[in-house]
């Protein structure tokens, strides 16, 4: 029996897990990947509004965040599997049968870059698929391009990936771009790029590497085919709520709904970080939000 379970060690698990053990509360931290960091593994670019502290980027702001974490003693498993969660029993059933039981459960599991579930997206993984425009560009360099999705995310991809790809082909179904400014008036200037607006990709095909895309163009009589040797998908994120469907309030894109104290439709569940911010998800809000969690608990449990 835990004071507190923790599920996700990105940014708001870290901050609530040092708040805990700074609080006296025996606290077990669960994480899925390999390593911590949540989002901040994958963020290549430097962060300098989390205020006091500029990083090169989101690996050396983690790498501090862990630095500070040393010496504290709460509990953290990393390539962890849940099988199930009971929230009203706060009870934690991993895949390899285990149960956890806590008086507390925060839920810290973030967000995840949503799928457009398309034949070939999973198959290619690895094989055409680009990660990331901005650390995969050498892979790429020399190779036509295709970047799915209509906002800051897809059009700074189209841009980076501009500079060392002959064609850049920046496909999105709406009729105008969602990014900000700052790329929407570059992109037209650079001639390597070009924006399918209304379009929607239907499939990767290929055999060993990616070949070409399948296009459905607004008002084209049918789908055509376009040759491309790299793809890269950037349509936003959706939260991990699956563990948790039907037992706590999730709103109409089953983000975690939250009080002003971190805590959920469930007596001693708490959300905080991205999963329950689906307006302003930040480094700055997950790390408040992971602090106020931890202060309320800790308060309940005299500490
Ligand atoms: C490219 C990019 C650039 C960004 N730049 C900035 C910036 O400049 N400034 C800024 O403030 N923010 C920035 N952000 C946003 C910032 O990274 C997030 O707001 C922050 O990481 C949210 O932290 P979190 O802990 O709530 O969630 P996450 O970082 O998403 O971490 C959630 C963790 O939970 C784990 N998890 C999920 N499900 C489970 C499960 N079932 N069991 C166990 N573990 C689970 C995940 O593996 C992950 O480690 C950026 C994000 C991206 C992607």
């Amino acid at each position: 029996m835990h004071d507190v379970l923790i599920i996700g060690a990105g940014p708001a698990g870290l901050s609530a897990a040092r708040w805990c053990d700074e609080l006296g509360l025996d606290t077990l931290v669960l994480e899925q990947a390999e390593a911590v960091g949540g989002q901040l593994v994958s963020v290549h670019n430097p962060i300098n509004n989390y205020l006091g502290l500029h990083a090169e980027n989101g690996p050396e702001l983690c790498e501090r965040f862990v630095e500070q974490t040393e010496g504290s003693e709460f509990d953290l498993w990393t390539n962890v599997e849940i099988e199930s969660v009971d929230l009203k029993a706060r009870r934690v059933t991993l895949k390899s049968g285990e149960q956890l039981q806590s008086i507390a459960i925060i839920i810290a599991t973030g967000l995840r870059r949503r799928r457009l579930g398309i034949p070939g997206e999973m198959e290619f993984a690895g094989r055409g698929l680009i990660e990331s425009g901005a650390h995969d560009r050498d892979q790429f360099a020399g190779k036509d391009v295709c970047v799915i999705g209509g906002g800051d995310a897809a059009a700074e991809n189209a841009l980076l990936l501009a500079e060392v790809c002959p064609t850049v082909t920046l496909v999105h179904r709406r009729r105008k771009l969602r990014a900000r400014r700052e790329f929407t008036e570059a992109l037209p200037t650079n001639h390597c790029v070009t924006v399918f607006p209304e379009s929607i990709v239907r499939r990767i095909i290929g055999g060993d590497w990616v070949e070409a895309v399948e296009i459905e163009r607004a008002g084209a009589i049918k789908p055509f085919q376009m040759a491309v040797q790299g793809v890269l998908i950037r349509i936003g994120f959706e939260p991990n709520t699956d563990l948790f469907q039907g037992q706590i309030e999730l709103d109409e894109r089953s983000f975690a709904i939250v009080g002003s104290q971190q805590e959920t439709s469930v007596a001693n569940v708490f959300a905080i970080g991205d999963v329950a911010n689906p307006l302003a998800p930040t480094i700055a809000g997950a790390v408040g939000s992971g602090a106020t969690a931890a202060k309320v608990i800790g308060s309940r449990l005299g500490r």
